[in-house]
């Protein structure tokens, strides 16, 4: 599931492309859902003749913000994913100006364009975005001691932190050696500090990496040029069940918490 590496990966790669500044000339949408709550008729209308202006990202959504004052929030979900080639899991293609089309493709088909008259709509519902300088220590720090929640759903809780998804966090409570399953309020102020730099560090890896793919199956994230990320590489904890911690040798458990499956080293992320 693409989460903020993966997402950032892409946003980069459509500026790096070329697709600011082009007209949306026409729009075709092969799967009507994926901009809902809009009829396919009235999102195409209502962005037609328009011209993206700016592609950014929040957490793990990605902004369109397009000439007319609106804006097209992507979430991608399971398996969304772009390319400027056309493929057989197409769900909405972009005609832009000067001959480059946008495909945008989704096998599992739970990706979302949401067009909104203030993107606010929905990114107010979110916490700061991980990477930015509004995710202070101090924010978190906070946010940490005044919740009694298990630490891997609290730090996959959008609202609180933007950007987070199950292999940040496997690594992330990896790096920091703190088991999942700890209580938010039970870290003491050092493993905070440990856990929010761990977060930022695991999430800049990411990003470098061009982001994290696990197989080579067509569900598995793949970047705007048909690429897998390179950041499977490096990863310590996630997919890796059964397999010896790096730091410890002990072979690493997967346990589902919270209804995600979690991967960690029973002895260096030992629950105290
Ligand atoms: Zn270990």
């Amino acid at each position: 599931m693409p989460e903020l590496p993966e997402v950032e990966t892409i946003a980069r790669q459509l500026r790096a492309r070329g697709v600011e500044g082009r007209e949306i000339l026409s729009v075709k949408i092969n799967w009507a859902r994926t901009v809902e709550p809009l009829s396919a008729a009235s999102f195409s209308k209502q962005v037609r003749g328009t011209i993206i202006d700016e592609i950014s990202r929040v957490g793990k959504w990605m902004m369109f913000s397009l000439c007319s004052g609106k804006t097209i929030l992507i979430h991608l979900r399971m398996a969304g994913s772009f390319s400027m080639e056309p493929g057989q899991h197409d769900r909405l293609v972009l005609k832009l100006s000067d001959g480059l089309t946008l495909h945008y493709r989704d096998t599992r088909k739970f990706g979302r364009w949401k067009l909104v008259d203030d993107p606010q709509e929905i990114l107010c519902k979110l916490g700061p975005d991980a990477l930015t300088r509004n995710f202070t220590q101090k924010y978190f720090r906070d946010a940490v001691g005044n919740r009694h929640r298990m630490i891997k759903p609290f730090i996959l809780d959008q609202s609180i932190i933007a950007g987070l998804g199950n292999i940040y966090a496997d690594e992330a409570l990896w790096e920091a050696m703190i088991h999942p399953e700890r209580l938010s309020d039970s870290l003491s102020a050092v493993e905070c500090a440990t856990l929010f730099k761990a977060i930022k560090h695991v999430l800049k890896v990411g990003v470098k990496n061009r982001g994290t793919s696990l197989g080579e199956g067509k569900t598995n994230y793949r970047d705007v040029e048909g690429e897998t990320g390179e950041n499977r590489a490096v990863v310590k904890a996630y997919g890796r069940s059964g397999q010896p911690c790096i730091r410890c040798e002990t072979l690493l458990e997967k346990r589902t918490i919270a209804q995600r499956g979690t991967t960690f080293c029973p002895v260096c992320q030992s629950h105290r």
